[in-house]
This record gives structure tokens, C-alpha cells and sequence, in this order.
């Protein structure tokens, strides 16, 4: 098989080739904002909360040193740290003081796998892969909180799809060495004190999860080879940055709130032959050949704000 490494991991070509879980994950936020990655028209912005989180992994790896000297900007004047990162020094304090921690995290680090879920190629980087007994995955994040997502407060393992990730990485392992291993995360928060935990995800959750990959990836893997009707969420940066004006209902800004228990008003609406679209006339303000050229002056200037924005493929897998 093609071989992969640290240098072509993140290669737009890889992007192309090869699924990884967090272009998965993108793909069910946002199928048009996963396209715009994977073809370079948008990137996301880099964080300093992704930079602490590469500061700590790079820490892992026994390669802090080479980070720094690529940052210059986690540095003050006077060549002390930046708070954040004096921050982060203080997370290595404390996990290299748990010895627990420690033992999850003495794997191989950054460990590349690939291998075929559902005639789709996958691939994934391990944080610290300890053959034959575990997978894990290190996270560094705010708190342990559940998260609001679509109107449902929820783990922020489910939120945030680290229960995929973990899906995906032991079905990974599982196609090379032939051995399912359990997959646990070790998570640090940045709060000023902060909290340290390690949490198995259970195995039916990993199966339920590995299901979705399954039962999704081939559909975003056809969208990506070979185009295709992609939905924009209309939420998310991408969406806001390429947003064509157009006079809507209001009610569609949150049609989750209107799907149920809204339906016989709508229907009331109907018989009394008002409804709020037969109310909106959307004046003509330009000929469509002038729409036609301000869109493409919109794209422009996104093009150039992509360009302001710096450019940070690190994000987490
Ligand atoms: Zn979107």
C-alpha cells in the first residue's frame, strides 16, 4: 500500500485520496464547508487553543523544541511565554505528575494507520498507540462541560464525535494487526485549576459510531471524487462567508424549532390561504448579469480574507 508519513499526512492530495476523521466530521457539520477544505478555498482559522493543544502534543512526541522555534508567535518580547502557553507548560507539570496519565500516554506517538471502512479509504494518527492493548487519544480543552449541539446538551465525548474517532482508529488497528483494542481518551482542561481524567468509550458506542462512518462515507466520499448536490448548513463560518442574500422566512433560520409541533399552524395557514411566502415580494433590485458579477466579486474577497487568514493544518484528527 501507499506509504504515508508525518510530511505527506496532511497533503492536499492525502485530503483527496484518503478520508481521516476529522474531514468526516466536517462533512457532517457541513458537507459544502468540508468540500471548500478539501479543495483549499477555505481553511480554517488557526486558534490559539489548536496551538496549545500542538504545543502539548509536540511536548508528547519529544519535539517541543522544533514547535517552538516554528512559532515565534507563542512568545513574548522578552522571550518568555505567552500566558497560554505558560499555561500549557503548567498542563506538562501536572500530567508528567500523574503517572496514570503517563502509562496511557507511553505509546508510540503519532502513529499513522490506514485501511478501507466501507469501500472508502481512511486514514488516522494515533496519539499514543500501545500495540496490543490500547489506543488513546490525548485532548486538551476547556472544560469537561457537555455542549449545547442542536438542542440537545450532550457529552462533549459525543459532541464533539470523539466516539467516532475512536470508531474509526480501532477499526484502523483492527485491519492491520487484527486486534480490536479498547480506546481511551486522556484529557486535561485549561482551567486555572485544572481537571485531568482518562475515559474508556465503551464498545457499543464504538459500534454504534462505526455504523455512521460506514453508513456515511461512501456518500461523502461520492461528493468529494465526483461532485454532486452538497447541503450548506448555513451556520457555520463558510457558510457566512459565501452567504448569497435572499429574502427568507424567518422561521427557516431555526426550522428544527418549527418541524413538529408547528405543522398544524402551518397547516391553519394554508386553508386561510395566508401564508408568510405568498406575504414576501423581493424587489429586483439589478439585472442578473449584474448578480452574476457582484457574486463573483464576493468570491474574490473571500479568496483574498482566506488569504489573511494563517494557515494552520494541525488541527487534531
Ligand atoms: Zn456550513
Amino acid at each position: 500500500m501507499y506509504s504515508m508519513n508525518s510530511e505527506n499526512y496532511y497533503s492536499s492530495e492525502n485530503a483527496l485520496k484518503y478520508m481521516s476523521v476529522s474531514q468526516f466530521k466536517s462533512f457532517m457539520d457541513c458537507e459544502s464547508k468540508a468540500l471548500a477544505e478539501i479543495s483549499g478555498e477555505y481553511k480554517r482559522e488557526s486558534t490559539t487553543a489548536l496551538l496549545i493543544g500542538s504545543y502539548i502534543d509536540s511536548w508528547f512526541e519529544g519535539t517541543l523544541e522544533n514547535f517552538k522555534s516554528n512559532h515565534s508567535e507563542i512568545f513574548l518580547k522578552n522571550g518568555g511565554l505567552k500566558a497560554d502557553f505558560a499555561m500549557a507548560e503548567d498542563i506538562i507539570k501536572l500530567v508528567s505528575s500523574q503517572p496514570k496519565f503517563m502509562q496511557y500516554m507511553s505509546g508510540d506517538k503519532q502513529k499513522i494507520f490506514t485501511g478501507n471502512i466501507a469501500g472508502v479509504l481512511f486514514k488516522g494518527k494515533l496519539d499514543s498507540y500501545i500495540p496490543g492493548k490500547c489506543i488513546v487519544d490525548l485532548k486538551v480543552m476547556r472544560d469537561f462541560e457537555p455542549v449545547w449541539k442542536d438542542r440537545h446538551k450532550l457529552n462533549f465525548v459525543e459532541a464533539w464525535g470523539y466516539d467516532i474517532q475512536g470508531a474509526v482508529y480501532q477499526e484502523l488497528v483492527y485491519q492491520n494487526t487484527g486486534e480490536r483494542l479498547p480506546f481511551y481518551i486522556c484529557a486535561v482542561t485549561k482551567e486555572k485549576v485544572p481537571d485531568i481524567r482518562i475515559m474508556k468509550i465503551n464498545q457499543e458506542r464504538l459500534d454504534y459510531c462505526l455504523a455512521i462512518v460506514k453508513e456515511k462515507a461512501p456518500y461523502y466520499h461520492e461528493l468529494k471524487t465526483n461532485g454532486g448536490i452538497h447541503k450548506r448548513c448555513e451556520k457555520c463560518d463558510y457558510c457566512k462567508m459565501t452567504r448569497v442574500l435572499e429574502v427568507i422566512d424567518y422561521r427557516d433560520l431555526t426550522p428544527e424549532l418549527y418541524s413538529n409541533q408547528n405543522e398544524g399552524e402551518m397547516a391553519q395557514n394554508e386553508d386561510n390561504n395566508f401564508t408568510i411566502k405568498n406575504f414576501v415580494e423581493i424587489p429586483e433590485f439589478e439585472t442578473k448579469g449584474e448578480k452574476h458579477n457582484k457574486k463573483s466579486k464576493k468570491k474574490k474577497k473571500i479568496k483574498k480574507q482566506g488569504k489573511k487568514i494563517k494557515i494552520e493544518l494541525n488541527f487534531k484528527e
